[in-house]
């Protein structure tokens, strides 16, 4: 049984920011992340192209002092030109102009360089990568972490950069109250029951054609697609990405093949005929992710979470634990933009 006097448990932005503040004063700490990478909802392929977040919004400034500090740099979603829409299975493609469309922001080398770039701030032999957490227990002033390995950590203070209702799997009610068990339990993980794909092209030719890239339908299976090329299409990939709007629970049971295939057609009738060779694909189900997803998450309408942190605020400061997931901030939870702020705010008191 090892002891470490701060101990993160989950290894996605929350985690990384946190260990990053950790490293800077020099804490004794280790990060247990249950998958072979770190990143966690943040998943970008090598040409950047994000299969998890896309965006950060102009207002997000906590984002923008990250990514500065981190010597990263964005640039504006690609919305030139007209978008498709669809209507119904038999109706005509239509073309429309956005007159208002709301300005929002990527990162360079995709989302996934954020995760890269905090990786740099703090040693690499605190990760454990690999290491799922199976039970978190209070025994005598000190958290008693499980893992499936078998292994038992012990810690002052726990940081659980988790999704609420992951926390709620692994905590047990002999240490914290029922009713902090039953709010952790009804708190949804943002986006978590979606899935994204994405088709890498050649050229941006939508863009030559004056398509923004944007599309929108009613038959599916994507229900809002968006131009993911990198900063300059003409020299990064040029690639449209788009949200799949059949349900995660049907979605169980359609081969994979077969929703790429049908994603494909389904571009080849947005975009033209051009639209119906891609260089690559990339597919993506979170909802099949069992260290992100719950069975709740992917039975109800999505909805954000709206943690109560004034109501736990004493219990969770008596049990030295500190709940850091992107859901339990108080402005923008499930965005990265509340994941960072979330964090830096529990920073202060380090
Ligand atoms: C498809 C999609 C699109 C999105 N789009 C946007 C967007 O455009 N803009 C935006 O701001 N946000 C967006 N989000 C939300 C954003 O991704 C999240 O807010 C953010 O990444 C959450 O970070 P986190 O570190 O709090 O949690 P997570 O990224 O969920 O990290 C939790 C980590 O804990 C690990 N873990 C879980 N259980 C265990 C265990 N038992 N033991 C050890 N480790 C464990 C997981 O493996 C994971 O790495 C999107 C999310 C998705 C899925």
């Amino acid at each position: 049984m090892s002891f470490t006097e701060h101990l993160i448990i989950g290894g996605g932005i929350s985690g990384c920011t946190m260990a990053k503040h950790l490293s800077k004063y020099q804490r004794d700490f280790k990060l247990l992340e249950a998958q072979s990478n770190l990143g966690g909802r943040i998943q970008s392929t090598e040409q950047g192209l994000d299969l998890g977040p896309t965006w950060y919004w102009p207002h997000q400034h906590g984002v923008k002092t990250l990514l500065n500090e981190l010597q990263l740099s964005s640039f504006d979603q690609y919305t030139q030109g007209d978008y498709v829409y669809q209507q119904a299975a038999n109706a005509a493609i239509n073309r429309g102009r956005d007159q208002q469309g709301m300005l929002s922001h990527r990162v360079s080398g995709g989302m996934g360089a954020i995760i890269d770039a905090l990786t740099k701030t703090f040693p690499a032999e605190n990760i454990l990568l690999n290491s799922p957490v199976v039970n978190i227990s209070k025994q005598n002033d000190l958290w008693h972490v499980n893992l499936i390995t078998g292994e038992t950590l012990t810690c002052e203070k726990l940081w659980l950069a988790l999704p609420p209702r992951k926390v709620a799997s692994l905590l047990k009610e002999s240490s914290v109250s029922p009713a902090l068990l039953a709010h952790l339990q009804s708190q949804q993980t943002w986006m978590s029951a979606q899935a994204k794909f994405v088709a890498v092209y050649d050229k941006a030719f939508w863009r030559e054609a004056g398509l923004s890239g944007q599309g929108f339908s009613r038959v599916g299976p994507m229900v809002e697609i968006n131009d993911a090329s990198g900063f300059n299409a003409n020299s990064s990939p040029a690639a449209l990405f788009g949200f799949i709007g059949v349900p995660a629970t049907h979605r169980q049971l359609i081969d994979e093949q077969q929703m790429i295939n049908a994603c494909v057609e389904q571009l080849g009738k947005l975009f033209g005929e051009a639209a119906l060779n891609p260089i690559s694909t990339h597919y993506i189900d979170w909802a099949a992710n069992e260290f992100i997803a719950s069975p709740a998450d992917i039975a109800e309408p999505s909805q954000h979470a709206h943690f109560d942190l004034a109501r736990f605020k004493a219990e969770l400061n008596r049990l030295n634990l500190g709940l850091i997931g992107s859901e339990f901030s108080q402005t923008e939870p499930g965005y990265i933009a509340g994941a960072i702020d979330h964090v830096n705010n529990h920073s202060k008191s380090l």
